[in-house]
């Protein structure tokens, strides 16, 4: 490297909003450029002849361990993988690294890795920011019926596969349009919000509570048996009473705010039947209907039997892909 060479890159090295290292197979950072001053508070020299897990975060070790395996066997092809750094006063920084395998010249065998490490802190903050946006209710800040439909899967799929058993409670708002009518639909929704805050409170730690629809609030139990589950339907039940929001439309009643549940429980059981969790919400709307006409304010439950040891994974219709 002549002088100006050297310069330009002591100069674009220092200056780069990217961190540049150098990784042999080990493997151990070979060189570290000057920018890890600026984007982790750390000098080059903290970095050298030390294996990445003392810079980045246990859990995406694995990651990098895969991503180094993919690079011997792709080549010199570069690709992107998002770790986690540590910077110097204890934060941790998202980098987006991007690398690229060097071959030996003589032998062709892998030698090294070049890597280019861009902060995208902001960028994870705001894609975190947004999925939970695109997961929540944005009227009461329950889970929202997208956070819901996931959420169902996976518990119905973790029933099914460990022979296990899940509840679901489906809760109406009773004569609720008559409450519209009579306070107005702003009102309504003041009602919405506090009914959420008092099934929120109602539950037990680990149950997922969700907007299923407009009035409708659906409550995953996980690991829960029908007596425990009309326990904490029960619960909800008295707490929305509780709550003592007047609704002149629903003498039976005492003309406050209520609601009926309906609770669904599958049991995944030898002979069981039932695949799909949409089944457990039909079956809680079954126990809901029972509520609203056996005179509302109240909850009822019905039982399923799921088959054990069945994946959820839906397949293509044979009629369609034809
Ligand atoms: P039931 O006891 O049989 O459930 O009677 P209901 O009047 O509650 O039942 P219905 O399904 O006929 O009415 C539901 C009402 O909920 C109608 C609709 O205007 C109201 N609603 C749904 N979503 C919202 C919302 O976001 N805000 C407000 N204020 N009202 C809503
Ligand atoms: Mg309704
Ligand atoms: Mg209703």
């Amino acid at each position: 490297m002549n002088d100006f060479d050297e310069q330009s890159f002591k100069f674009l090295t220092e200056n780069s909003a990217d961190m540049i290292f150098r990784c042999d197979f080990t493997p151990k950072f070979t060189y570290v450029s000057p920018s890890s001053v600026r984007l982790l508070g750390k000098t080059p020299e903290e970095f050298l002849g030390k294996h990445p897990s003392s810079a980045v975060l246990a859990e995406d070790l694995g990651t990098i361990r895969k991503h180094i395996e993919e690079l011997r066997q792709r080549g010199s092809e570069p690709s992107n993988v998002a770790v986690r750094f540590f910077h110097h006063n204890g934060s941790l920084v998202w980098m987006e690294v991007s690398a690229r395998m060097i071959e030996d010249p003589k032998t062709g065998e892998p030698a090294e890795m070049i890597l280019v490490a861009r902060d995208i802190t902001e960028r994870k903050r705001l894609e975190d920011q947004l999925l939970a946006m695109a997961m929540t209710d944005s009227l009461t800040g329950l889970s929202n019926r997208r956070a819901f439909n996931a959420e169902l899967e996976r518990h119905w799929s973790h029933v099914l596969k460990e022979s296990s058993q899940v509840s679901l409670v489906l809760l109406d708002i009773d004569h609720f349009k008559q409450f519209n009518d009579e306070y107005g639909h702003l009102a309504g929704d003041d009602c919405l919000r506090v009914v959420g805050a008092g099934v929120n409170g109602a539950v037990r730690p680990g149950d997922v509570v969700a907007r299923y629809g407009g009035e409708e609030i659906a409550i995953i139990l996980p690991e829960t048996g029908p007596t425990d589950a009309v326990a904490v339907a029960e619960s909800v039940r008295a707490a929305i009473e509780g709550l003592n929001i007047p609704h002149a439309g629903n003498p039976d009643g005492g003309n406050r705010v209520t609601a009926s549940l309906g609770v669904a429980t599958a049991l995944a059981r030898a002979g069981g039947m039932v695949r799909m969790p949409e089944s457990l919400v039909l079956s809680a709307d079954k126990a809901l209907y029972m509520a609203k006409s056996e005179g509302r304010n109240c909850v009822r439950k019905v039982m399923m039997m799921a088959a054990p040891n069945q994946t959820t994974e839906r397949k293509a219709d044979p009629q369609q892909s034809a």
